[in-house]
């Protein structure tokens, strides 16, 4: 249903404020890049918003024992801005295809995730770094592996008025970092499907390989089978091109006004051969 009349916005002045609202039945709301636009498409209409984008608690980053906490309410643009994530090129490689600079601007890491779209460019890098989402609500805290918490299209692990907090990002070292997101245009575009990858190369041989594709699934998608067979190979475009097909097949994907299921997949496929490539480049991958 369209809402004709304006929503209210509540301004929590600190976690305990905002998970109190949470719980009355309003909305979180963040940089609004996503809500909004569902909220003028009449696709929601939350009884009243929360807004959790300047709350203490959720912002910032820094770097704790292992890793990175994000803060829920860190946006895509102060991220790229900041030091330590330069550890974390896979992350900043996904957030450079946000949008525009204002989209990057507002939205935030927080949103991406909750949003739980199977295009969301902020979740591949989670995915490959085996993220995790704490969880805040009235009784406490919780922490959900990023996989556990993405459930499918929009739907997430959030129970009623609980919010996401921080996000874990453990760190990976010694590492190729990769991120490719293919579309129908160069600017503002959503991905047709995209393919990161964090791959460990010793003597020329794949030692680990995580991958992590999005727009192919309902969620963003590991393919463990195909990981798991890429260890031992050369790392080098012949020496995975049997497992084109394999990653193809592992794909889940849709039809829709962008791209046919059929093109997804082969495109998906094909994004492993463009990674392998760029391993015997001899470039540390950005
Ligand atoms: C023009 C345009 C281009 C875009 N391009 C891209 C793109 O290239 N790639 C991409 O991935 N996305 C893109 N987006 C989508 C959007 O910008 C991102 O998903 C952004 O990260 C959302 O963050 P936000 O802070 O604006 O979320 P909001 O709109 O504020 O919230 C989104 C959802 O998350 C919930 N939420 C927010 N924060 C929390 C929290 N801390 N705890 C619990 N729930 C929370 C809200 O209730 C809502 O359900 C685009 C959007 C627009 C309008």
């Amino acid at each position: 249903m369209r809402r004709t009349g304006p929503v209210e916005i509540v301004r929590a002045r600190d976690l305990s404020e905002a998970l109190r609202s949470l719980s009355e039945g309003g909305r979180a709301l963040a940089g609004g890049t996503d809500l909004f636009v569902r909220m003028r498409q009449g696709r929601e209409s939350p009884p009243f918003l929360v807004y959790v984008g300047e709350l203490p608690e959720l912002r910032g980053v820094r770097e704790v024992a292992g890793g990175l906490e994000v803060g829920a309410a860190a946006t895509h643009g102060e991220l790229l801005a900041h030091p330590a994530t330069e550890a974390y090129p896979v992350l900043r490689m996904a957030l450079w295809t946000i949008g525009s600079p204002a989209i990057r601007a507002m939205g935030t890491l927080g949103g991406n995730l909750v949003n739980a779209s199977p295009a969301g460019d902020g979740l591949v890098p989670l995915y490959l770094h085996g993220a995790r989402v704490r969880v805040a609500g009235a009784e406490g805290e919780r922490e959900v592996p990023v996989e556990e918490f993405v459930l499918g299209p929009g739907k997430t692990a959030l129970r009623p008025g609980e919010l996401v907090r921080s996000i874990l990002v453990p760190a990976a070292e010694g590492c190729r970092a990769y991120f490719r997101k293919v579309g129908r245009r160069r600017a503002l575009l959503i991905a047709v499907a995209s393919l990161g990858a964090l791959v460990w190369v010793e003597d020329g041989r794949i030692r680990e390989a995580r991958l992590a594709l999005g727009s192919v699934a309902p969620t963003v998608l590991r393919p463990r089978e195909v990981e798991r067979a890429l260890v031992g190979r050369p790392a080098t475009p012949e020496g995975v091109a049997d497992l084109r097909d394999a990653l193809s097949s592992a794909t889940r994907p849709i039809s829709d006004l962008r791209a046919s299921a059929d093109y997804r997949r082969a495109v998906a496929g094909n994004l492993l051969l463009d990674l392998a490539a760029r391993l015997t480049d001899g470039l540390t991958l950005r």
